[in-house]
């Protein structure tokens, strides 16, 4: 499948945030939003004035990014959001927390979404029971999610568990650290999502 395999720090840069890309660093002073904080690039440093449509494209770009979706996937989330009750943008950011591989991102079980991609692919988790191998499969509530039981054993998983204890798990999400269980116990809410984007700005792009 294709995907964005740049140096990563540069699209947080363009976007003029951080997306937390790469574990770890991202929550060090080695992070890049933090030491070169203009655009990539020869004109980075120059101040532009965007367009309407520059201004929402890149709150779109900002959310796909940082969820690490494809363009065509990311307008299938969005045309999901249409079809459901209440806000489209906030139903938007909704279901792209509800992927597996963001939800055991947010649970500490992987240092970033890509590595919680790699992780789901390899079918290091199960959900309700069953080894889930699909990085998108979108979660409901009330299912159960855990690391496998050989998986827990290695020692990939004692250094992730060890490296992201101290991140705080979203109230939306139950994690049981012992058993390495979890539950989604509620659909988050807009203030639970951290991620600083207008969303409206998305659905006025999509609505053209
Ligand atoms: Fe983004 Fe992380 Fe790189 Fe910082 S270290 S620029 S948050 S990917």
């Amino acid at each position: 499948m294709a995907r964005y395999t740049d140096a990563v720090c540069r699209m947080c840069r363009r976007e003029g945030q951080k997306l937390f890309l790469k574990g770890e660093r991202c929550y060090t002073d080695k992070c890049a939003v933090t030491r070169r904080s203009y655009v990539p690039g020869q004109h980075g440093q120059a101040r532009k004035k965007s367009s309407e449509y520059g201004i929402q494209l890149r709150a779109k770009q900002t959310a796909r990014r940082y969820y690490g979706v494809l363009e065509s996937q990311f307008r299938k989330y969005f045309e999901m959001a249409e079809r459901r009750q209440g806000m489209t943008g906030e139903n938007l950011l909704r279901i792209l927390e509800s992927r597996l591989d963001n939800v055991v991102y947010r649970l500490g079980l992987a240092s970033s979404r890509a590595e919680a991609r790699q992780l789901v692919l390899h079918g290091h988790y199960t959900v309700n029971g069953d080894r889930v191998n699909i990085p998108s499969y979108l979660l409901k509530v009330g299912d159960e999610i855990a690391v496998a039981e050989k998986s827990k054993q290695s020692d990939k998983f004692k250094t992730i568990i060890e490296k992201n204890g101290a991140r705080p798990v979203p109230q939306w999400l139950d994690l049981n650290r012992d058993t390495l269980k979890a539950k989604y116990v509620t659909m988050p809410n807009r203030e639970d999502i951290d991620l600083d984007v207008a969303e409206h700005l998305i659905v006025e792009l999509y609505s053209k």
